[in-house]
């Protein structure tokens, strides 16, 4: 089976916010070997915790406390997710679902992120909610133990330390890793493109997995490794490790696949309107028919500038009969068209900064052959962007 069949099967358990919250039904296999993780440990083993030497337990008090850690635990992926979630929908992106998979959480977005601000935002929300947990947490324990509450300060105290690992190891600069879409943020930022910039922090992905695998393998070998349960924590992080590289794999392999994509796959055939159109004539005759924001003025495929119609908001009604589409057009200039074999990415980039989010494409001999409108790429070109979000953690 592969990693991204573990996507595949999973429950409804609620709504939050609007968001469908689902869960993997592997999930369940590791809550219970989390539950058995820690109530095993705090049976067999004197457990240092804070101030306090705690003696082995009474099974049916480790089971407790092993069941009320592990949903607290659970809980706290949740809400890293949903910090995710809540400011991927401020800066104005849809959520589709949240998922809880074996190995973390995952909340899925409609659709990527305008611009890097965005993405770094989006990015931090999630480790910056679990500090906030520990910290809590933490601060609950210090209380439960001065008041000597054995078994509250056993659970703050696991659910402290463990939002603190899930916010530092997610921090890790590596893609699919919330550390990695920072360092993708900031290579967007730096080098404009998104799909470079992808490129790159899947890369970082690939060395942040290896080094998961080899820390796991490390685990497993070392003669004096002192963890509780070596064995479980080694198999473990090589789990971890081996999901990260393949989700990291399939970030670097769409990225290269994006790269190659073309403005010519993308386009749309060029709906031109003549420069001698009058206003009239455009919104009575030719809007109804071709529902875009912009167009390319051009004659016998030769272009002479966009049209955008929000540039006919200041233009009063009773005027639209004497005014010609070359009075209000933008003329053109090298930010309004690309030829067919300018790469997508490139495109999208240029669509974002020229100011009417569409380009005229024209071949080597000057003339139209096409249209790119950026909300209406065609699938292919629509597609690889979108893989990789699903990944992440
Ligand atoms: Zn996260």
């Amino acid at each position: 089976m592969s990693i991204a069949d573990f996507y595949k099967s999973r429950i409804t358990v609620a709504k939050v916010y609007g968001i469908p919250v689902r869960i993997d039904y592997r999930w369940f296999v590791v809550f219970a070997l989390s539950v058995w993780l820690i109530s095993s440990n705090l049976q067999s083993y004197v457990n240092q915790i804070s101030s306090f030497s705690l003696p082995p337990m009474a099974p049916v008090t480790a089971w407790i406390l092993g069941i009320v850690t592990t949903a607290g635990l659970f809980l706290s992926v949740f809400g890293h997710e949903l910090a995710h979630a809540l400011m991927a929908r401020a800066e104005g992106i849809e959520i589709e679902e949240i998922v809880l998979h074996p190995f973390g959480g995952l909340a899925r977005m409609r659709s990527e992120p305008e611009n890097p601000r965005a993405e770094f935002r989006i990015a931090v929300a999630g480790p910056a909610a679990s500090f906030v947990f520990a910290l809590l947490a933490l601060a609950a324990a210090k209380v439960a133990a001065l008041g000597g509450y054995v078994a509250t300060l056993v659970i703050f105290f696991f659910l402290g330390w463990g939002n603190l690992l899930l916010a530092v190891f997610n921090l890790l600069p590596g893609y699919p890793l919330d550390g990695g879409r920072v360092l993708r943020a900031i290579l967007w930022r730096k080098h404009g493109s998104i799909t470079h910039a992808t490129r790159m922090a899947g890369i970082c992905g690939l060395l942040v997995a290896a080094t998961v695998i080899l820390f796991g393998v490390y685990i497993l070998i070392a003669p004096n490794w002192r963890a509780a349960q070596p064995y479980f924590m080694g198999a473990w992080s090589i789990l971890v490790g081996l999901f990260l590289l393949d989700t990291a794999a399939r970030i670097v392999k769409d990225a290269n696949n994006a790269r190659q994509v073309t403005v010519g796959d993308a386009m749309s055939p060029a709906v031109a309107i003549a420069p001698e159109l009058t206003i009239t004539q455009l919104i009575d005759d030719f809007l109804p028919l071709h529902r875009q924001t912009s167009f390319p003025v051009a004659l016998n495929h030769e272009l002479f500038g966009i049209l955008a119609l929000e540039d006919l908001k200041a233009l009063p009604r009773e005027r639209w009969r004497l005014t010609h589409a070359r009075d209000v057009m933008r003329p053109i200039a090298p930010r309004f068209f690309v030829e067919p074999s300018t790469t997508l990415d490139y495109a999208r980039e240029l669509m974002k900064r020229n100011g009417v989010g569409s380009l005229a494409v024209i071949n080597n001999h000057g003339k139209l052959v096409g249209y790119l409108h950026s909300g209406k790429l065609r699938p292919r070109a629509r597609r690889t962007g979108k893989k990789a979000r699903e990944a992440t953690v």
